[in-house]
């Protein structure tokens, strides 16, 4: 995800060069502007791609997780009975009390 920011940011910077370099001497100033917006297009996208590589680091260190996001570290097992799926050191189903689950 970070590699994706940071790939997508070096080419839109390398065209907005292309860009400069073929319009330069047939209309400079759309060359100028064409240029400008790209590289900080290209910087904005490295620099996002940073923002989220320290948020996960963050919250790997952290061991927060948002919403709906699972924690990647517990296994989980289902329960033969109603088929919940809870975390494998539950002692019991939160979901309908049984102790019986399998590992898949
Ligand atoms: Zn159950």
């Amino acid at each position: 995800m970070t590699k994706l920011f940071r790939v997508t940011g070096i080419v839109s910077i390398g065209i907005a060069l292309i860009i400069v370099l073929m319009e330069l001497s047939y209309n400079p100033m759309r060359a100028l502007i064409a240029g400008f917006f790209g590289t900080v297009n290209g910087l904005a996208m490295i620099a996002l791609g940073d923002v989220i590589k320290d948020v996960n680091y963050l919250k790997e260190k952290l061991n927060i997780y948002l919403p709906g996001e699972v924690n990647k570290e517990l296994p989980q097992v289902t329960c033969f009975k109603c088929g919940f799926r809870y975390d494998f050191d539950y002692p019991k189903c939160p979901s309908c009390g049984s102790s019986e689950s399998s590992k898949t």
